[in-house]
C-alpha cells in the first residue's frame, strides 16, 4: 500500500511531467522524495540548497497549482533539504506558503515579505523618529550569497572591489550604487554579499534586501490600507537598502515615486543604496527621469560573463562547498567550456549532473557529461568562441587549458596554441589582440605570426593537413 502523502505526491508528479520537458522532469522532479502530509503540508525532500532554489525560481506556479489541486486552497509545500555540505550535516527544512497568508519569524531564504523580525508583521509607528530607536528587521538574506564564495574574475572586478568599499564604509562611497547584467551573472549574489558584509563589520546598522516585487507589492497593500505614509516612514529607518532587479518598477508609476522619497531620504542621510538591474541606466527607459537623474550620483558596474578560468573557478568552489570532490577535472573543464553564457546555467548543469550520478549510482563519467550537455544546448546553436576552440584543440592534442595558455616554448604546445589561435580568427569575430590576451596573454603580432605559420603548413605539409582537418571538423561540430 502507498502511504498516502506518496499518493498524493504521485499525482502532482503526473500532472508536472505533462506541463515540462522530460529532460527537465527527469533533472528536477525524479529525485524528489515525498516525506510527509500533516494536514494541508506536504514535504518534499530535495538533494541540496540550490535544488530548492531553482524549483521555486522556476516552477514555484506549477507547485503551487498542483498542490492546491490536490490539496485544497489550504494546500501548502515544505522542502526538507538533504545537505550533502561537509560542514554543515544538519538536515533543516525551509517552508514555503503556498497560499497568500505570511509566514512570520521564519528563518527561512527567498521568504515573502517578511519584514519584522519578531510575531507581529506591523510596520513601526511612523512617530518613532529615526535614528533615536534602532528597529529590528529580518535582512532577509542568504548566508550563502556571502563575498567567499564570489568567486572573482575579470568579469566581476569593478563591481566587486566597489563592493568592498561600500560593505567598509556604507552611505560614503558609491550610492547608490547599481549593479547591472543579464540574468544569471550574480547581481543578486553580489548584493547580498554586501549586505553581509556590512552586517559582519556594523552589527548595528540596519541591513534590508527586497526584491522589486516584494517592494511593490508591499507599497500596494500599504496605500490599500491607507498606510503609505507608514510604509515610506518604515524605509527611509535602513542604513542599507538593496533592492533586487528594479527594471520591474517600469511602468508603475505609483510604486517609483514612494521610492523616489525614500531614496532621496536614505541618501541625503548618508544611507547608503544597492540596486540590481537587468540593464544598464541609459537602457531603463520606462523609468521616470527624476529617478534616472538620481543613479549619476553614484556608480553603475556591470558583470560580465565569467571567462574561461573564472567558470571552472566557480565549479570548483561550488563542489568543494557542497563537499563533493569525486567530479573528474576534465569534466569540469567540459562543462565550464560548454556553458559560457550564464553563471546559474552552469551550476544547473552541474547539478543536473550530479543528481543523474547519485540516481544512477553511477561516478560521472565524460559520456554523461557529453550526452547531459548534448540536451543542454541542442537546441540554443552556439557560436563558435576562443574558449570552445580553446578547449578542443587542447582536447584534440591532450592538453590542458593551462598548458596551452602557460608560457613554455614546448613545440608540441606551441603548436596546439597557435592552432588554437588560427582557427580563432577564422571562427570568431575577435580582433587579434583579444585572440592573444586571451590565448596567453600574447600580443597581436604573435596571433598573426601562428596565423602565417599554420598557413604555411597547411600548404606545405600532407599530415599537418590532415589533422588540421580533423580538428576543424570536431571545432566545426
Ligand atoms: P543574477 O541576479 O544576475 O541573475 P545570481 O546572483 O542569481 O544572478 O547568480 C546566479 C547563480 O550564479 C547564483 O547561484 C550565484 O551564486 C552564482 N554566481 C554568479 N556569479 C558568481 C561568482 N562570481 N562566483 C560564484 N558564484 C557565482
Ligand atoms: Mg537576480
Amino acid at each position: 500500500m502507498r502511504k498516502k502523502h506518496e499518493r498524493i505526491w504521485e499525482n502532482c508528479l503526473k500532472v508536472i511531467k505533462d506541463n515540462i520537458p522530460t529532460q527537465s522532469y527527469k533533472t528536477w522532479f525524479e529525485p524528489i522524495k515525498s516525506v510527509k502530509l500533516e494536514k494541508s503540508v506536504l514535504t518534499i525532500q530535495v538533494p541540496s540548497q540550490f535544488f530548492y532554489e531553482w524549483l521555486e525560481e522556476h516552477y514555484i506556479n506549477l507547485l503551487r497549482k498542483t498542490i492546491k489541486s490536490e490539496l485544497g486552497p489550504e494546500g501548502r509545500l515544505e522542502y526538507s533539504i538533504i545537505m550533502d555540505n561537509r560542514n554543515n550535516r544538519n538536515p533543516y527544512s525551509i517552508k514555503y506558503p503556498t497560499t497568500k497568508r505570511k509566514e512570520t519569524g521564519n528563518p527561512s531564504v527567498n521568504m515573502p515579505i517578511n519584514i519584522n523580525n519578531g510575531s507581529s508583521r506591523e510596520i513601526p509607528n511612523p512617530f518613532i523618529i529615526p535614528g533615536l530607536q534602532k528597529i529590528k528587521i529580518n535582512s532577509q538574506l542568504n548566508e550563502n550569497y556571502c563575498f567567499e564564495n564570489f568567486v572573482p574574475g575579470e568579469c566581476n572586478s569593478l563591481a566587486r572591489s566597489a563592493g568592498f568599499a561600500i560593505a567598509d564604509s556604507p552611505g560614503t562611497a558609491f550610492n547608490p550604487f547599481l549593479i547591472h547584467s543579464k540574468v544569471g551573472l550574480g547581481k543578486t549574489h553580489l548584493a547580498h554579499a554586501i549586505g553581509l558584509e556590512v552586517k559582519e563589520r556594523y552589527p548595528d546598522k540596519t541591513v534590508l534586501y527586497v526584491t522589486s516585487e516584494q517592494f511593490t507589492n508591499q507599497y500596494v497593500e500599504a496605500a490599500n490600507n491607507n498606510n503609505r505614509n507608514d510604509f515610506i516612514n518604515f524605509y527611509q529607518m535602513i542604513d542599507v537598502l538593496i533592492i533586487d532587479d528594479i527594471q520591474f518598477f517600469a511602468n508603475k508609476e505609483k510604486t517609483q515615486e514612494a521610492f523616489f522619497h525614500i531614496f532621496n531620504h536614505l541618501h541625503q542621510n548618508n544611507k547608503q543604496l544597492i540596486l540590481t538591474s537587468d540593464r544598464p541606466p541609459v537602457e531603463m527607459t520606462n523609468l521616470n527621469e527624476r529617478l534616472l537623474s538620481r543613479f549619476k550620483w553614484g556608480l553603475s558596474a556591470s558583470l560580465g560573463v565569467p571567462d574561461i578560468k573564472t567558470r571552472i573557478q566557480i565549479i570548483n568552489k561550488k563542489l568543494y562547498k557542497d563537499g563533493i570532490n569525486e567530479m573528474p577535472k576534465k569534466v569540469v573543464e567540459y562543462l565550464a567550456m560548454s556553458i559560457d553564457t550564464n553563471v546559474r546555467e552552469l551550476e544547473g548543469a552541474m547539478i543536473s549532473l550530479m543528481a543523474q550520478s547519485s540516481l544512477n549510482k553511477k561516478e560521472i563519467t565524460m559520456e554523461m557529461a557529453r550526452s547531459l550537455i548534448d540536451d543542454f544546448v541542442k537546441n540554443t546553436k552556439r557560436e563558435i568562441s576562443i574558449d570552445f576552440i580553446q578547449k578542443v584543440v587542447a582536447d584534440f592534442f591532450g592538453l590542458t587549458i593551462n598548458e596551452i595558455q602557460s608560457k613554455t616554448r614546448k613545440r608540441e604546445i606551441v603548436q596546439a596554441r597557435q592552432l588554437a589561435m588560427y582557427f580563432s580568427k577564422k571562427y570568431t569575430k575577435s580582433s587579434l589582440t583579444t585572440i592573444g590576451q586571451q590565448l596567453g596573454k600574447k600580443d597581436h603580432a604573435t596571433v598573426l605570426h601562428a596565423c602565417r605559420t599554420v598557413n604555411n603548413l597547411l600548404e606545405t605539409d600532407k599530415q599537418f593537413r590532415s589533422s588540421v582537418q580533423e580538428l576543424e571538423k570536431r571545432i566545426r561540430l
